[in-house]
C-alpha cells in the first residue's frame, strides 16, 4: 500500500470502563522529551495518538494517552514530568472515555489558518449555491488555485518543483491522490488523473451518475495559470462520479497564444 490513512487527533474515544487524558509537554529539545515519554509509558499510560512541533529552542508535543493502568495519580505523573530538567511546563485534563482535544487554537498550515470540515458538511453548505453548481465551483476553485499559486511561488521553488508540490500537496490535505501526466509547463498542457476526489464524494447525491469535480478542477486551473503565466482551462475528460474508473482532467490554455 502506497499511502496509510492519517487519523486527526482532535478527539478520541475509548470503550465502556478506560479512560482518556491529554497531556502537553513544552520541551526544550529531543532529549528531554524522549526521557519525558519514558517517563510516560513507565507509568503505564499507553500513548493513543498526538501531534508535536518544534519552534525555535521549544518542542510542543501534545498526546491522548489511555491512562486506565496508571501505576500512580494524574498529579502525580505530571510532577514527575516537570521534574524533568528542560521540561517546562505540564498540561493535563482529567480521565474521560470520550475526550476532545482542549489546548490547541487555532489551527494552522504554514501560516494559513486552516478548519476541519467533515466533507458532508461542504455538500450541504454547496446545495446552497445557486443554480449553475458546477460553473460557480469552477470558478471558485480557479480564484482560489490562483492564490495557492501566489502563496507558494514565494518560496523560491523552480517551477518543475512547485507543479510536484502542489501535486503532493492535494493528497496531503485529503483532496485526493493527484498525478499530473505528461505535463508540458512551456505549452501549459498535459493530463491529470485523480484517484478518491473529495467532491466525488461530497457531491454523490446532488450530481448523481455524474461528473463532480468541479472545484478541484478551478483549483488546477488557477495555480497552474499562475505557474505557466497562460489563462489555462482544465476540464473534467471522465469522473469516477459517472462511474469512470478514476477521474482525468485535460489541460490547455483558454486561448491560443498569438
Ligand atoms: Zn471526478
Amino acid at each position: 500500500m502506497q499511502f496509510v490513512p492519517h487519523q486527526i487527533p482532535i478527539i478520541e474515544v475509548v470503550e465502556e470502563g478506560k479512560k482518556l487524558s491529554q497531556f502537553l509537554l513544552f520541551a526544550k529539545d529531543e532529549k528531554t522529551l524522549i526521557q519525558a515519554i519514558k517517563t510516560i509509558t513507565d507509568s503505564g499510560a499507553k500513548i493513543i495518538s498526538g501531534f508535536f512541533k518544534k519552534e525555535k529552542e521549544e518542542i510542543r508535543w501534545t498526546a491522548f494517552l489511555e491512562i486506565t493502568d496508571l501505576k500512580t495519580t494524574l498529579e502525580e505523573l505530571a510532577t514527575q514530568l516537570k521534574n524533568i530538567e528542560g521540561i517546562k511546563e505540564v498540561k493535563y485534563t482529567q480521565p474521560k472515555r470520550i475526550l476532545t482535544e482542549n489546548f490547541h487554537f487555532p489551527k494552522y498550515v504554514l501560516d494559513a489558518r486552516i478548519v476541519l470540515l467533515r466533507i458532508k458538511d461542504i455538500a450541504a453548505a454547496w446545495r446552497f449555491l445557486p443554480g449553475g453548481l458546477a460553473a460557480r465551483l469552477y470558478w471558485i476553485g480557479v480564484n482560489c488555485g490562483k492564490e495557492s499559486y501566489r502563496v507558494f511561488s514565494r518560496f523560491g521553488l523552480s517551477k518543475e518543483e512547485l507543479l510536484k508540490m502542489r501535486e503532493n500537496l492535494y493528497r496531503a490535505a485529503g483532496w485526493g491522490i493527484m498525478e499530473f501526466i505528461n505535463f508540458d509547463l512551456e505549452k501549459g498542457t498535459g493530463k491529470v488523473k485523480l484517484l478518491h476526489s473529495y467532491e466525488v464524494d461530497a457531491l454523490r447525491d446532488y450530481l448523481p451518475g455524474q461528473k463532480r469535480c468541479h472545484f478541484i478542477r478551478g483549483h488546477l486551473a488557477g495555480f497552474l495559470t499562475g505557474l505557466t503565466g497562460m489563462e489555462i482551462s482544465v476540464r473534467e475528460e471522465q469522473c469516477v462520479g459517472e462511474g469512470a474508473e478514476f477521474c482525468e482532467f485535460v489541460v490547455a490554455p483558454r486561448r491560443p497564444e498569438v
